[in-house]
């Protein structure tokens, strides 16, 4: 095998790091120079690639999502209703998924996510219907083909109706199973250091949704197999109602009961916090994912993201399930994070460079990955290259800030590790249009029982 020449990623219009005006090399999966202005690259034999064209940022990085539920966008039986009745509507139509329809889902979600500068993801699937137990197997699959580096999540549900949770009885597991088979893909799956492309988390979906048994015994696990973990925490005000009838307590004090409050721990919204909350979150390390195009959607309320932040409290960006955004577009949700908490905290306080680095570097804080996130040398090569010449951005005075003002939806170019996972718009070897064909018949069958 011959190795490949560094890349020198050469001259781009602009640049999301300092003293890199003359752009960056790549070596081995890594960033290994940063050219600044009127100097040559010290690294020797690159190849140049010409970016004058392109916007540079770190890889987009997704902290929460449900893949599967791209096959419920846009659900009339689901639409206009908050997060406990959306959830009842859908349910029975989820138990109906079948490995065929996920792998579908999923390879939507990630070409989404791809094609949107997003280079790290994470899932969070805790769907395991009978005849589904190996969503997370189909998942990695998906994700190796593509090239995504992805966090996967081997999330569960053991509290049905029956036991006061909110699911039907036909999507949850037992604890024992569930214990066993997140075991099963951890060592399976999981792979250490930094380099990694695929990583498990253990996921129960919410406080609503599994017994404190369950909660409790995964932290335990969680910290015997050293992954992280992740929930569902303070989405909505009826949760703080549920879980003050339930347990007697708020959430976040629920949690920590359940032996969650630690730096192992992302918690996907994090919206009903009051300040003391804000600095409990903070002094135990445990980040949140900021989701802010599903807040609105369902109206669960505006994430404290400046208050959080100056507390101490890393923020990294979700799209969230396509069922509850509708979309996996993360440039998208950049722009969508930028307005909503701009408009909370006003211009002094939120720039189109903090939502940049909510996606970057919180996010890669949120999943435990600081090599990842950042344009410096010797971080990892993943990267978003972005073109600005669409009517959308005609006229702009600053690159950087056109990316997100001007609404930009769709990478140019996609590095994962120094490779190209995006070339010219497209994934290599993905039909588009046959995928498009193939989820939209699945869709309809999932819809039609
Ligand atoms: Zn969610």
């Amino acid at each position: 095998m011959t190795a490949t020449k560094p890349i020198w990623i050469k001259d781009p219009l602009a640049i999301l790091a300092d003293g890199a005006e003359r752009g960056i090399v790549i070596q081995d999966g890594r960033i290994v120079e940063l050219v600044a202005a009127g100097r040559e690259p010290q690294t020797r034999d690159t190849v140049a690639f010409d970016a004058a064209q392109h916007v540079v940022v770190p890889g987009l990085i997704n902290t929460h999502h449900h893949f599967y539920q791209t096959l419920t966008r846009a659900l009339p039986a689901a639409m206009d209703r908050e997060l406990f009745p959306w959830l009842k509507a859908l349910y029975p139509v989820w138990a109906r998924l079948t490995p065929q329809a996920l792998d579908l889902a999923v390879t939507v979600a990630m070409a989404e996510l791809l094609l949107s500068g997003c280079t790290t993801t994470t899932d969070h699937h805790y769907l395991f219907p009978r005849g589904l137990e190996d969503a997370v197997d189909i998942e990695v699959a998906a994700a190796r083909r593509l090239g995504l580096r992805v966090l996967l999540t081997r999330g569960s549900m053991n509290l049905s109706e029956r036991d006061g949770g909110l699911p039907p009885d036909s999507v949850v597991q037992d604890e024992d199973l569930i214990l066993a088979d997140s075991v099963r893909v951890v060592e399976r799956f999981h792979e250490r250091g930094e380099d990694a492309m695929v990583q498990i988390a253990l996921a129960p979906c919410s406080p609503f949704s599994v017994t404190t048994s369950l909660m409790r015994a995964t932290a335990e696990l969680a910290a015997r197999l050293d992954v992280r973990l992740h929930t569902h925490l303070a989405e909505t005000q009826d949760e703080n109602e549920f879980c003050q009838q339930l347990y007697g307590c708020r959430p976040l004090d629920y949690l920590e009961d359940c032996g969650w409050l630690n730096e192992r721990t992302w918690l996907a919204h994090g919206i009903h916090f009051n300040d003391d909350e804000g600095r409990r979150i903070a002094r135990a390390k445990t980040t949140i994912s900021h989701c802010a195009c599903s807040n609105q959607l369902l109206a669960s309320g505006c994430c404290p993201v400046c208050d959080l932040e100056e507390a101490g409290v890393a923020i990294g960006l979700g799209v969230d399930g396509s069922a509850s955004n509708d979309g996996s577009n993360l440039i998208q949700e950049v722009r969508s994070a930028f307005l909503l908490q701009r408009a909370r905290y006003g211009v002094s306080r939120v720039s189109h460079k903090d939502a940049l680095r909510w996606a970057t570097q919180g996010s890669a804080a949120c999943i435990g990955r600081p090599e990842l996130g950042r344009i410096e040398a010797g971080k990892i090569a993943d990267l978003a290259l972005f073109r600005l010449d669409e009517l959308r951005f005609s006229g702009h005075g600053d690159p950087l800030a056109a990316l997100v003002l001007c609404g930009g939806h769709r990478a140019d170019r996609v590095m994962v590790g120094g490779r190209w996972a995006v070339e010219n718009g497209a994934i290599a070897g993905l039909d588009i249009a046959d995928l498009i064909r193939r989820h939209s018949v699945a869709a309809a069958a999932l819809r039609a029982g």
